[in-house]
């Protein structure tokens, strides 16, 4: 009977206990594809799923980890065989399908997408649901039609992940980034980044006017809430801005002025759920984009015994840009 090293979530009756633990294969769910583990990453929902703060995990026992980065072991899908390298986020993977944080995982073969020419299974993890949902982010207000000349770009919760990989993209874009953090300390690593202007957190996250001053043309929100709000409220004539989290709340305390008086457009982001082309576009966004030097500047890495530990500090807001966990470091 064959076992590999995991992270397990199970119920109990005050709510859920994470811990690691040996996995039997032969419990892996269906799947026409059998993918080993080298790399994974931590994003604010499995801090979630981990800590249990939040019920975004759906089937017990659960092996959390919304995304993954490996090497195919075994396949029934004729568009993979054994040895080509993939990345998954989304679909459900860690929340009701067995996730990312294992040595193996076993999944349907259309979830996959083959690992960017120009990217390692490592950077591929650096960049993770949260900077393939940021590139979604951008190409969404471009979409939209918006371009830098329009006015300056917003970006929220910037020192995370999701801002992180936004910033350097709508940068690298030739936009006029003003980046909106509660950590004033990490200016220079945000101008490092390509912000131009730093924005405190504070003067966003409380409440402000239904209608205020025209800051910016376009915005990426990790943040949602009264953030969402005032973003919405300071968006110029005819702007946008794309709304992907809710780090502040799950709230929307607005008033439908900047929508009806300004043309305001607001543009929801999911990357759970995103269709296939979608993401083959949006991962040769970042491969061709994404500096690898700024990617770099962003990404811590540990080895799969700090997850845990990672997924309570993500949730305290005090991990920095993006984490990529060494499947075999310790
Ligand atoms: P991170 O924790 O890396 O980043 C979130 C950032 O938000 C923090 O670094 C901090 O930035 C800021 N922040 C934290 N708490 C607060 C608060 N109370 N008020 C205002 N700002 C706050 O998380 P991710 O980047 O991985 O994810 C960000 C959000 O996006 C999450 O809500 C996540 O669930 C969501 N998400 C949604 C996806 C989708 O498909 N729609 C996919 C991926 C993520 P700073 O210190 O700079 O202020």
């Amino acid at each position: 009977m064959a076992t590999f090293k995991s992270i397990r979530i199970d119920k109990t009756e005050g709510g859920t206990t994470a811990a690691y633990a040996d996995f039997d294969d032969a419990d892996l769910m269906d799947g026409d594809v059998t993918v080993r583990v080298t790399h994974s990453t931590v994003n604010y929902k499995d801090g979630l799923a981990i800590t249990g703060r939040s019920p975004v995990v759906r089937r017990f026992p659960m092996i959390p980890g919304i995304d993954f980065a490996g090497v195919v072991e075994a396949s029934q899908n004729v568009g993979f065989k054994p040895g080509d390298q993939v990345v998954l986020t989304g679909w459900g993977v860690g929340e009701t399908h067995l996730g990312g944080y294992a040595h193996r995982a076993r999944v349907k073969g259309d979830w996959l997408v083959p690992l960017p020419a120009g990217l390692s299974a490592a950077q591929a993890m650096a960049i993770g649901t949260a900077g393939f949902t940021a590139a979604l982010c951008v190409m969404a207000l471009e979409r939209h039609g918006l371009k830098p000349a329009d006015g300056p770009a917003v970006v929220t919760g910037a020192a995370g992940g999701v801002g992180s990989v936004a910033l350097a993209l709508l940068a690298k874009a030739g936009w006029h980034v003003m980046a909106s953090t509660g950590r004033p300390e990490e200016g220079d690593y945000l101008r490092g980044l390509g912000a131009v202007e730093i924005i405190e957190r504070k003067e966003l996250s409380e409440k402000g006017r239904p209608l205020g001053k025209e800051r910016w043309a376009a915005g990426v929100d990790s943040v949602g809430s009264q953030t969402l709000a005032n973003l919405l409220a300071q968006t110029k004539y005819n702007g946008a801005i794309a709304a992907c989290g809710l780090a502040q709340g799950m709230d929307l305390p607005a008033s439908v002025a900047p929508f009806i008086l300004r043309g305001v457009a607001l543009l929801g982001v999911d990357s759970v759920m995103c269709p296939k082309p979608r993401r083959i576009e949006a991962w040769g966004r970042l491969a061709r984009d994404l500096d690898g030097t700024k990617l770099a500047a962003m990404t811590t890495t540990i080895g799969f015994g700090e997850v845990i530990d990672t997924a309570h500090a993500i949730l305290d807001g005090k991990v920095r840009g993006r984490v990529v966990v060494d499947m075999d470091g310790k």
